[in-house]
């Protein structure tokens, strides 16, 4: 299956009660050769409005991190572990990782990025229990250059700080375009 023919399926999915208050499936955007995979959390307002992932203030302070290490997001695969938003943007629930998260894998492996970033909580957990990494606080694990092993070879992961929870914090802005610079050394 090839990658436009997959996010097609994704947006018609009802596996979990979000399909009920979403008005898009947010599968993700960026082309299937991408070397860099983004993964967040789950979409926002304007995500769902769009049917885009990372539209908002929070994609607009991604824009510029990425842009700061000479990244264009049109390059880069951008998605989140959850397709369709949260009702009042509430964290996802385990329960709805598990069923949704399936794509995401499908996801990897129709790309076989070189890279994996995940942006806030959820998606580090999700990635460090799958790849069997020890369990580590975002604060401790953010920034470090990880090689996990997928079903597609090696390959390395960042973890960092969720850009929207840096919208309300300066020290975490300056930690993400940190730990951006990283990029080079994983490519
Ligand atoms: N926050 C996320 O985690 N993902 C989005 O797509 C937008 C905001
Ligand atoms: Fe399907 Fe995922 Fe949307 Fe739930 S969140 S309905 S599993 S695409």
């Amino acid at each position: 299956m090839n990658l436009e023919d997959l996010n097609s399926e994704i947006k018609l999915c009802k596996k979990c009660s979000l399909y009920k208050t979403r008005t898009n499936v947010v599968p993700g955007s960026g082309p299937s050769n991408a070397k860099i995979v983004l993964i967040g959390e789950a979409p926002g307002q304007f995500e769902d409005i769009k049917g885009e992932p990372f539209v908002g203030r929070a994609g607009a302070l991604l824009t510029e991190i990425l842009n700061s290490v000479g990244i264009k997001r049109n390059e880069i695969f951008i998605t989140n572990i959850v397709k369709c938003r949260p009702p009042g943007n509430r964290d996802p629930l385990l329960e709805e990782i598990k069923v949704c998260s399936p794509y995401l894998d499908k996801q990897l492996e129709i790309i076989k990025p070189k890279l994996i970033i995940s942006l806030g909580r959820f998606s580090m957990y999700y990635l460090m229990e799958k790849f069997n990494l020890p369990k580590e606080s975002i604060t401790k694990a953010h920034g470090k250059l990880f090689t996990i092993n997928t079903l597609f070879g090696p390959l390395k992961f960042i973890p960092t700080y969720h850009p929207a929870a840096a919208l309300y914090n300066p020290n975490l802005k300056s930690f993400i375009f940190e730990d951006f610079k990283k990029i080079p050394q994983a490519l």
